[in-house]
C-alpha cells in the first residue's frame, strides 16, 4: 500500500484548486507551524510540512522556540496567529517539552484554524459524525484503504495505541465505517492473541518491531504508523515488515505509506480552513 500513486493525484488536484483559490482570496492559503525544542525528528517533520505546503502553492511560516521557552510565550504567539486573518491553519508540532500542559495546549489554537484536529471541539464534532477537520494521520490511513479497495465495513479492526492524535480518532473513524474495534494499549493483557483476531491491524505504538508474524492472522491488512530510525540510519516502523510479509494480505510501507498521507491531509485541511475563512 504505497502512498505515491494516490498522493500524486491528490497533490495535483490540490495545486489546481489552490491556484483558483488564490484568484478569489487574493493570497495563498497559509499554514503556521510552531516548533518548541530541538528534537531532530520534529525538525525533519516540520521541514517536510513546509516543503509540501510550498509545492502546492501555499505559504508556510515556521516559528521556532528553544526548549526553555515558557509556555506563556508560545501561547501569546498563538493568540496573535488566531486573530491574524492571513493565517488559515496552525499546527503545534508534538512532542512539546514536558512543562507544557497538554490538557491546556489543546485549547490554544482556534477550532477554525486547528488543522491538526486536536481541539476538543473538533474531536467532539468528529466523534458525533459532523467533522470540521479530519485528524491527519487517521484520515490519511482511510484514504489509503479506499485507494486500495480495502473496506473495513463488518470487519474486525485492531488499533494498537490510544493517543489523541492517532489511536483514539482512528478507532472512532473505523467505528463510523462499521468496523468492530479491538483497541490495544500498554495495559492490555495478551495483545498478541487479541491482534490475531483482526482482519485489519493498525499499529501506532511508537515501539519498533512490536508487531511480529505471530500477531497477524493470515491475509490481514496491516497499516504501520510508527516511524523510527535504526542504528544504520534506516527508517523503520512499529511492524516487523519482513517477518509478516509472507502472512499479511497487504502492508503499508515505512517510509512511503502513512507518513506522506498525513502531510497531504494536513494541507487539505488548511485549504478547507482558507476557503471557510474567505467565505
Ligand atoms: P504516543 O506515544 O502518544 O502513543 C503511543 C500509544 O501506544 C499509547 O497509547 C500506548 O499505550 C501505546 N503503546 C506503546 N507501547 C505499547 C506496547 N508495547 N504495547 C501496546 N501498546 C503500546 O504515540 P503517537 O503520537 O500515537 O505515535 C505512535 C507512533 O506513530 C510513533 O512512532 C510516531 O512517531 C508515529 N507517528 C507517525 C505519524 C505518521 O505520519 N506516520 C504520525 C503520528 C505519529
Amino acid at each position: 500500500m504505497k502512498a505515491l500513486p494516490l498522493l500524486e493525484n491528490r497533490r495535483e488536484t490540490l495545486k489546481e484548486k489552490t491556484e483558483a483559490l488564490v484568484q478569489t482570496l487574493g493570497r495563498a492559503p497559509t499554514l503556521a507551524v510552531i516548533l518548541v525544542g530541538s528534537d531532530s525528528s520534529s525538525q525533519i517533520y516540520v521541514s517536510n510540512k513546509a516543503k509540501a505546503a510550498e509545492k502546492v502553492g501555499f505559504n508556510s511560516e515556521t516559528f521556532t522556540f528553544d526548549s526553555e521557552t515558557p509556555p506563556k510565550k508560545v501561547f501569546e504567539l498563538i493568540q496573535e496567529l488566531n486573530s491574524n486573518p492571513e493565517i488559515d491553519g496552525i499546527l503545534i508540532q508534538r512532542p512539546l517539552p514536558k512543562n507544557f500542559p497538554e490538557d491546556e495546549v489543546m485549547f490554544w489554537v482556534l477550532p477554525e484554524k486547528d488543522v491538526d484536529c486536536l481541539h476538543p471541539e473538533n474531536i467532539g464534532l468528529l466523534v458525533t459524525g459532523n467533522p470540521r477537520f479530519y485528524p491527519c494521520t487517521p484520515a490519511g490511513i482511510l484514504l489509503l484503504l479506499d485507494f486500495y479497495h480495502l473496506p473495513v465495513d463488518g470487519k474486525v479492526a485492531c488499533v494498537i495505541g490510544r493517543s489523541n492524535i492517532v489511536g483514539k480518532p482512528l478507532a472512532s473513524m473505523l467505528l463510523a465505517r462499521n468496523a468492530s474495534i479491538i483497541q490495544i494499549h500498554r495495559s492490555t493483557k495478551n495483545p498478541e492473541d487479541l491482534c490475531k483476531l483482526a482482519d485489519f491491524v493498525f499499529v501506532a505504538a511508537g515501539s519498533r518491531n512490536l508487531v511480529q508474524k505471530s500477531w497477524i492472522k493470515s491475509g490481514a491488512v496491516v497499516v504501520d504508523v510508527g516511524i523510527h530510525r535504526n542504528e544504520q540510519g534506516k527508517i523503520t516502523g512499529d511492524v516487523d515488515a519482513e517477518s509478516i510479509q509472507s502472512i499479511a494480505g497487504a502492508i503499508s510501507p515505512v517510509p512511503g505509506g502513512v507518513g506522506p498521507m498525513t502531510i497531504q491531509v494536513l494541507l487539505e485541511n488548511t485549504f478547507s480552513a482558507a476557503v471557510n475563512q474567505g467565505s
